[in-house]
């Protein structure tokens, strides 16, 4: 079997959405109108029909990770999976501000918080509002699970491959805005949360994170930090 994973980076914002191909394909994440646009340009030129596309997981209800929800889900007819204490941000369209775990994360916070009212995105059904059991995703042709890794929000989730992949949204991040450089976000709801779940990262065997914002890193890293 062959694992094949794309990054539909926004580089001006620095998101990132991922597309996991094996015998089946599912997306992680879905950021704004310019991924779409990538989406479509990435599927393309691999030849992939949009309606391949089974599942879109939302790594949580950030705005920044969920806004294009629904037209990724108007494009592909995927079902939409988040977890089930985030599902109203994703259907209703509801921004939600963390806040910050230092003192340049709080000035984000701060910032988030005012400028939140003017932030806006169509929100979109939620198909599977996942519970903090491990979902397996052998049904969508994947190898691979979501577990409940909370503590940037207490809804974050991440998907694990069996090739040791992770895909972990902003439990961890490598870059601005959050940050600069591989790990903590600097913006979450709780930081020792955080880090229990790097453990559990581990403790399953994970070795490549893909993180919601940044370049891709060698999971190790995250042992300097605990
Ligand atoms: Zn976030």
């Amino acid at each position: 079997m062959k694992t094949e994973i794309y990054c539909l980076s926004i580089r001006m914002q620095r998101y990132n959405c991922y597309l996991i191909k094996e015998e089946g394909i599912v997306m992680v994440d879905a950021g704004n109108s310019m991924a779409v646009k990538k989406l479509l340009k990435t599927l393309d030129s691999l030849s992939i029909n949009p309606r391949d596309i089974s599942l879109l997981f939302l790594t949580h209800g950030h705005i920044d990770h969920v806004c294009s929800a629904n037209d990724f889900k108007n494009l592909t007819g995927c079902q939409v999976a988040v977890n089930y204490r985030e599902k109203d941000w994703v259907e209703k369209g509801l921004v939600s501000v963390p806040p910050g775990v230092n003192p340049w994360g709080k000035a984000c916070s701060a910032l988030g918080t005012v400028l939140s009212p003017f932030m806006k995105f169509t929100g979109t059904p939620v198909d599977i509002p996942l519970e903090d059991t491990e979902y397996s995703l052998e049904s969508y042709g994947i190898h691979g699970r979501i577990i409940h890794t909370p503590g940037h929000t207490s809804g974050s989730m991440s998907l694990l491959l069996d090739t040791g992949d992770a895909f972990v949204g902003d439990l961890a991040v490598n870059g601005l805005p959050l940050r600069i450089g591989p790990g903590m976000p600097e913006v979450g709801e709780d930081a020792d949360t955080i880090k229990d779940n790097w453990r559990l990262l581990l403790s399953n065997g994970v070795e490549k994170i893909y993180p919601g914002h940044g370049k891709q890193f060698d999971a190790n890293i995250l042992r300097r930090y605990l």
